[in-house]
């Protein structure tokens, strides 16, 4: 196959060093034109990025542009290659990259080009963004109040392709299986699908969302998911990314549970909040209350919804934007298409282009730029210099073309923003807002809890997590220390020889020290602790548990995972939870 794509003789190119990304000052950073309107917005944004670079840095750092070949330039280069494999190999080879959209050529059995870049690369994470610049049309009242960042996954859930049609013989193979050894039961011309996820494609997206949310000082991370319905796959999400964030990011996360509980509603300083909803009502509260929500971590066809829904609040479907992530390799991209019946008009908002570029500078820790740009639009905005497609939603404006845009921009931005000014600004309006939120809880902390869509669904929702553990070979006395100390009535045994974890309650002491009359002083946990314990998974739905609690003498229940014991629930908080929020909850 011929070679087209050509390294710029200047630049370095970005690396990876153990797991940090390394971005010198004149980085070589690849670009796909696309096609359709694609080269109009490409010359644009590439004009904008390289001012805004020029600006931030007095010209100590420079971006050096590597064009790949995709789609229909590809082909014309290529002999009809609409994905050559030189173009994959590129991507990786400079690690950031930023494309255009892409026709997808209809027929002759072409995957999506997108969808095979995905693939290809394993660029599992889906990132977009999404919050309001002023000036811009929205249907919400107060949109400036959204602001998040979903992190969707990419490579998992029903996009895997696992389907069979309706009456085809494999169709027929996979229900007589699920039928006569699975025990299922449904109609009998049901299409079937299969969804599969993973601890490994969960644990690696949750763990993204939660260091971008690290990185960038974000205050929550929110798994949506609809495990009260699908346990096993979407219940699993959730437990898994509760898991990903205890396990690795123990010392700079909370849970919801403790937020409230152990803080009373304060969020410790340096702390993210690790929460989860149930997707239905997380686009409920995408509109009532959308500045509870921060980072939030998808499976993928909630996300694929819920991203399009969002961005529509804010006005942006058309300035959305985004990016495709692995490990390091990124590419950044337009989310619209390649609206042809606009190609080489330069006519359209560059919009989405753009701040996927935004993103691109982030990612490379190019704040400074990045933040021209972001201050420098909404001011143009606001003065109704726009695109045709805003300019027919704002009355008065002026409506200019792409290339027109750019150089309004660029001016914007050569003409000075005051970027420390405008930051403190921004960030007085976060703490102020913060502290609104944190004052809510504080008042009102069950009614904060059901305003902002906590469900409670599984034990994990209940379940006591900060749990006080004491060792076999201790006295009976220092386990009622430990139990009057942090006023709990039980505490959890650490695992015996044979790796079986105990559980030691105030009721045992009433029984079996003070009726069974022995000496708590002398009497080793051991001798009187209770062995098995009752252990339920995390996804365990409430009545599960009270069912549980039923058939046994139990009062509590341990939470088992990976081995350990992360929690317990008993009578009381099953109790509790259905008395405060009705018992609808499943
Ligand atoms: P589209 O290209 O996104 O265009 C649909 C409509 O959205 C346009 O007619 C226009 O609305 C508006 N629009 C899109 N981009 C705009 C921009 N930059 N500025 C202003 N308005 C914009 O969707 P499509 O027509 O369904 O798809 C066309 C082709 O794009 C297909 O071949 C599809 O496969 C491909 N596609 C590629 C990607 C990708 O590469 N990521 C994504 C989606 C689709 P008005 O007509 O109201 O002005």
């Amino acid at each position: 196959m011929p070679r087209h794509i050509r390294m710029p003789d200047t630049g370095e190119k970005i690396r990876v060093e153990g797991d940090r990304l390394v971005v010198p000052d004149q980085p070589v950073v690849g670009f796909v034109e696309g096609d359709g309107i694609g080269p109009d917005i490409t010359r644009a944004c590439l004009r904008i990025w390289d001012a805004a670079v020029e600006k931030a840095y007095g010209g100590k750092r420079k971006i050096h542009w590597c064009e790949i070949y995709l789609g229909e330039k590809a082909a014309g280069l290529y002999d009809g290659e609409y994905f050559p494999q030189e173009a994959l190999e590129a991507f990786e080879d400079v690690i950031v990259s930023i494309k255009g959209p892409l026709t997808t050529p209809v027929g002759g059995g072409f995957r999506s080009l997108n969808v095979a870049l995905r693939q290809d690369l394993d660029l599992y994470a889906c990132v977009r963004p999404v919050r309001h610049y002023s000036g811009v049309p929205s249907p919400l009242k107060h949109p400036g109040k959204v602001d998040v960042v979903i992190f969707r996954e990419n490579t998992e859930d029903v996009y895997c392709g696992i389907e069979f049609k309706s009456g085809s013989e494999e169709n027929a193979k996979l229900a007589k299986f699920l039928r006569e050894e699975m025990g299922a039961d449904f109609f009998e011309d049901a299409g079937l699908g299969i969804k599969p996820i993973s601890e490994f494609g969960t644990k690696r997206l949750v763990r993204k969302a939660i260091q971008y949310a690290v990185e960038h000082g974000r205050e929550s991370v929110t798994l949506v998911h609809k495990g009260n319905i699908m346990k096993f796959t979407e219940g699993a999400f959730r437990s898994w990314g509760y898991e990903v964030a205890r396990d690795e990011f123990g010392d700079v996360t909370i849970t919801e549970e403790q937020l409230y509980n152990e803080y009373k509603g304060k969020q410790p300083e340096g702390k993210i909040v690790i929460k989860d909803r149930i997707a239905d009502i997380m686009f409920q509260m995408m509109l009532l209350r959308p500045e509870e929500f921060d980072v939030l971590a998808t499976m993928n066809l909630n996300g694929d919804y819920l991203s399009d829904a969002i961005a529509a609040e804010v006005g942006g479907v058309g300035i959305a934007p985004g990016a495709n992530m692995s490990d390091h390799v990124a590419v950044f991209e337009a989310t619209h298409g390649t609206a042809p019946k606009y190609a080489n008009l330069d006519k359209v908002n560059p919009g989405s282009l753009l701040f996927s570029g935004v993103m691109m500078l982030e990612y490379m820790g190019w704040q400074e730029a990045a933040d021209l740009i972001t201050l420098a639009y909404p001011e143009l905005i606001t003065d109704g210099v726009v695109t045709y497609d805003f300019a027919r939603q704002i009355t008065g404006a002026t409506e200019v073309k792409t290339s027109e845009f750019a150089d309004a921009l660029i001016e914007r931005m050569r003409g000075g923003i005051d970027l420390e000014a405008k930051r403190k600004q921004q960030q007085e309006q976060l703490a102020k807002e913060r502290r609104q939120r944190e004052i809510r809880r504080l008042l009102e902390p069950m009614e904060e809890m059901i305003a902002t869509g906590k469900v409670p669904t599984a034990v994990s929702d209940l379940m006591t997590r900060s749990l006080i553990t004491v060792r076999d070979e201790e006295t009976v006395e220092v386990a009622m220390h430990a139990m009057a100390d942090n006023d709990v009535n039980a505490v959890v045994v650490e695992p015996d020889e044979g790796g079986q974890w105990g559980i030691l309650t105030k009721r045992d002491i009433v029984t079996k020290i003070v009726n069974g009359g022995r000496n708590p002083s002398t009497t080793r946990v051991a001798d009187i602790a209770t062995r098995p314990v009752l252990s339920v998974p995390p996804e365990t739905t409430i009545r599960e548990a009270a069912n549980i609690l039923s058939g046994n003498q139990f009062s509590r229940l341990t939470i088992e995972q990976g081995g350990r014991v992360i929690g317990m629930v008993t009578e009381d908080d099953i109790f509790q939870t259905v008395e405060k929020f009705g018992w609808s909850v499943e």
